[in-house]
């Protein structure tokens, strides 16, 4: 077996928020990395300077920190293959560009955007590669002296990729098997840029790889048309021997149809497909977040997890630390996996009521604060502990609840209808007197009391009930009378009955 240590990266453009798909596409790494103890490496691909967000990259790592997932080195975190941001390693692309051209693996080229457009007007489908480039402006076709002359000269030439026609390029990939291009379709791409002096994405991600001992190129499959050339620039850098092994992952699709998910979607459907909330620097324009949504992290890693891979048994909930054991880029999907955000809504149900009370207590308190309600972390806990399994998101507890906090002041008038029957007022009266003589105002001997008298009387329970319920809360809902009279407590129970009384006459 293999004895080189697994190291995978995460490496993302900061060109803006990181969509959902990028998300997945690192926790896939980080499970992978940590199955095998090895490392995850955060960089930033930022040689695209026009494409560059300010705040892009920060938003990543805040993003990661939120879900808790950890990168061992790169960016902010170290390590001594560095610098990890590729807009701080130009010097170093400079001499691998250089290796290519000295063995003649690549070439300069001159053409102007002009003479480009020319090509393509007058050759249909025109593709700058072994066929065309002896037509064309550069370093192959020129004489030596010129393309001196034009490089002193300062001319914005780019560097080229010169791919031999007809030969047979596998891409060995963990998902996918085996994937077969012929050389002969591929363009000479550009590796470089004179004009930034930048390398492009290609290039920089190849050579990086490589010097960062990347073992596994685990990344979304929109990246899988690239990976014939990358296994042809491994072949022209002579690095065969540590190329990395790649694995694809299957696209996100939409939630209701075939495509690849979009941020319109989100839109559209009323879902957030960022992990964080993001204002955009150039419009001002809020995307929301699963954070800022209500989302626990853990519940989207969850989610995230089994959109294109399934450990294979009927187990949903599963740990970070479950992940990390079952995980099986093998078993990953080739097909795209539909985005069913609802299940992502059942999700978060499942890790709310997996959490204690007092977990969820302080996100409570935060919502009771913003409604102007000053309860104490006891009381707030609570009502969380009675109410938790009835929500999906922690923030839908307050329409739930309210009555907890804030006596009804209106009575639900078809719940009067149905509820308020000609004896409650006569039985809500002698309810009173029955509370008002208890000392213990606990559940059990609220409970107790009130069976007695009911049954003494000879009273329907549901009948004394439903009315009770509308005196406290105001409508018919909420969860058990003897969970509501005891949370409220002696006075406050009377109190809302006696309001109640009168304005139910
Ligand atoms: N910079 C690329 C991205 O934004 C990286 C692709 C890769 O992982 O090779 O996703």
């Amino acid at each position: 077996m293999a004895t080189t240590p697994v190291r995978v990266r995460f490496a993302p453009s900061p060109t803006g928020p990181l969509h959902i798909g990028g998300v997945r596409t690192a926790l896939y790494n980080y499970l992978f990395a940590r199955q095998h103890g090895g490392q995850f490496i955060f960089r930033i691909e930022d040689t695209d300077s026009t494409r560059f967000v300010p705040g892009a990259e920060e938003y990543i790592l805040e993003a990661f920190r939120w879900l808790g997932l950890s990168f061992d080195e790169g960016v902010t975190f170290g390590g001594d293959k560095g610098p990890y941001r590729q807009s701080e390693r130009r010097h170093i692309y400079k001499v691998y560009v250089q290796q290519l051209l000295d063995s003649g693996k690549a070439y300069l080229a001159f053409d102007t955007p002009e003479e480009l457009a020319a090509a393509r007007e007058a050759t249909p489908n025109f593709q700058y590669d072994a066929r065309t480039r002896g037509r064309m402006r550069n370093s192959l076709t020129l004489p030596a002296e010129e393309v001196e002359r034009l490089v002193e000269a300062g001319e914005k030439y780019v560097v080229r990729f010169r791919i031999e026609p007809g030969e047979d390029v596998v891409v060995h990939d963990l998902i996918r098997g085996d994937v077969r291009i012929n050389s002969s379709v591929l363009d000479d791409k550009v590796l470089y840029k004179a004009a930034d002096e930048l390398p492009t994405y290609h290039l920089a991600n190849i050579v990086d790889d490589h010097l960062m001992e990347v073992t596994h190129v685990i990344r979304g499959e929109e990246w899988l048309p690239s990976a014939p050339l990358h296994v042809l620039l491994y072949r022209a850098f002579g690095w065969e021997d540590t190329m990395p092994q790649f694995a694809h992952l299957p696209l996100l699709l939409k939630p209701d149809g075939k495509g690849k998910l979009s941020k319109r979607d989100g839109d559209r459907l009323g879902f957030p497909v960022f992990p964080l909330e993001w204002k955009d620097p150039v419009t001002g324009d809020v995307s929301r977040g699963y954070r800022e949504d209500g989302y626990l992290p853990e519940a989207v890693i969850n989610f995230l997890a089994l959109l294109g891979w399934n450990p294979g048994t009927e187990q949903e909930i599963l740990s970070l630390q479950e992940l990390v054991e079952q995980f099986d880029l093998a078993k990953c999907s080739k097909a795209g996996a539909k985005f069913d955000y609802v299940k992502g809504t059942w999700f978060n149900h499942e890790y709310i009521l997996s959490k204690s009370d007092a977990e969820l207590t302080p996100a409570f308190l935060d919502i009771l604060r913003a409604e102007g309600i000053d309860a104490t972390e006891e009381r707030a806990r609570a009502v969380v502990g009675l109410m938790k399994s009835r929500v999906n998101f922690v923030k839908e507890l307050w329409p739930l609840c309210r009555f907890f906090f804030v006596a009804p002041t209106d009575y639900d008038e078809k719940t009067r209808k149905k509820r308020w029957k000609e004896q409650s007022p006569a039985q809500m009266r002698e309810l009173v007197g029955v509370l008002a003589a208890l000392d213990d105002f606990s559940i059990e001997a609220q409970e107790a009391a009130v069976h007695a008298w009911i049954e003494r009387q000879g009273y329907k329970m549901g009948d004394v009930m439903n009315a009770w319920r509308l005196t406290l809360v105001g409508e018919g809902k909420g969860p058990g009378m003897f969970d509501i009279s005891a949370f409220l407590g002696k006075q406050e129970t009377l109190a809302r009955m006696e309001r109640a009384l009168e304005a139910l006459q």
